[in-house]
């Protein structure tokens, strides 16, 4: 018998198993990662995907490449926090005998033809000649797109055109009001070699560790032995001031919690993306935004995300000190299609 605070300690690194890995290089999923985080200015998630990003020998200077190309999509003020990140974190690597690689910097951060080369380069990268009334109307900011954006930026030779693609579509598919942006970014990614999966697999490995609209924080990594997935718990009331925990659960595609039981209920506030809740013995029911689960006590039951979608819910356990929570068996792969096939359209 396990409590629910169980859930929110575990050693296990989070990685968003599933579709995502099977799809991206671990490169790519770094840098969908790193890019994300950068974006949502999750710095202690940064950290852990910068951290396994060097390990699996991504050099520090493709690193730092990539935190400064996001600059120009997310502004100074994130870019210079995550790279105050990277920082940090290659000098405590390095105190405890860490040998990354170094590599070499960009050599020309900036080009005296970079109106030309960037020019060139948006061209190629779209597919045509990029104009467009609102560019008539500002040229200057025409002139820097084209020079410091796709001249300098795109110039630098440690990352090819695809990768910073996947950057770029990574921060933009984590903030809220890009969307337009994003949009045109997946279409120049298509344009450039990225398929349709690749895509897809960017956007859910962005959304895992940065949902858009989740405003707590991601947490810890949940107990891997309850779950089948990946999920990040994080606590949102001090333990010692209430009877009452309340935590945030963020849940990425196809990750559900095995099947369990709270002796006292629990109740679920969903807050972002599409979720399932499941019953024994019930069909299943689709979560959205704006759902409220009252889970009653001693009611076998489990819940997690939609297959494609990142979840997030916030869960409340009354009377927690006396509240015990029995875990039983993994909802398995055809019971979770079978509830997920029963719940489509069901809009609660
Ligand atoms: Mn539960």
């Amino acid at each position: 018998m396990k409590t629910i605070m169980t859930l929110m300690v575990s050693a296990l690194a989070f990685s968003s198993a599933s579709a995502a890995e099977q799809v991206l290089s671990p490169r790519e999923e770094q840098v969908a990662r790193i890019s994300a985080c950068t974006a949502a200015s999750n710095l202690t998630t940064l950290r852990e995907a910068l951290n396994s990003a060097l390990d699996s020998g991504m050099s520090i200077a493709e690193a730092k490449d990539i935190l400064t190309q996001l600059y120009a999509y997310c502004g100074f003020p994130k870019a210079l926090n995550a790279l105050g990140v990277l920082r940090e974190l290659t000098e405590t690597r390095a105190a405890a005998g860490k040998q990354d690689l170094r590599g070499e910097d960009n050599p020309s951060p900036l080009l005296t033809d970079a109106l030309d080369r960037g020019t060139a380069t948006q061209t190629q990268l779209c597919g045509a000649p990029v104009r467009g009334a609102l560019f008539d109307f500002a040229p200057a900011i025409d002139a820097y797109l084209k020079a410091h954006l796709f001249g300098d930026l795109f110039g630098s030779p440690l990352h090819d055109w695809r990768t910073r693609e996947i950057a770029t579509i990574a921060a933009l598919s984590v903030m809220p009001g890009t969307e337009p942006q994003c949009r045109a970014h997946i279409g120049i990614g298509r344009h450039n070699g990225l398929s349709a999966e690749k895509v897809e697999a960017v956007l859910q490995t962005a959304a895992a560790v940065a949902p858009k609209g989740d405003m707590f924080p991601l947490g810890e990594p949940a107990d891997a032995s309850v779950f089948t997935g990946s999920a990040r718990v994080s606590m949102l009331t001090d333990k010692g001031s209430y009877d009452t925990a309340v935590y945030n659960v963020t849940f990425a595609p196809g990750t559900r919690n095995h099947w369990h039981r709270h002796t006292k209920g629990q109740i679920l506030l969903c807050t972002v993306g599409e979720g399932l809740y499941q019953e024994r013995g019930k069909a299943a029911r689709r979560l959205r935004p704006g759902d409220v689960v009252q889970i009653p006590p001693d009611t076998d039951h489990w819940h997690g995300a939609a297959p494609h979608s990142v979840f997030v819910h916030i869960g409340i356990t009354p009377e927690a000190s006396t509240n015990r929570t029995t875990w039983q068996e993994a909802v398995s792969d055809e019971d979770y299609a079978a509830a997920d096939n029963a719940a489509k359209g069901a809009r609660p």
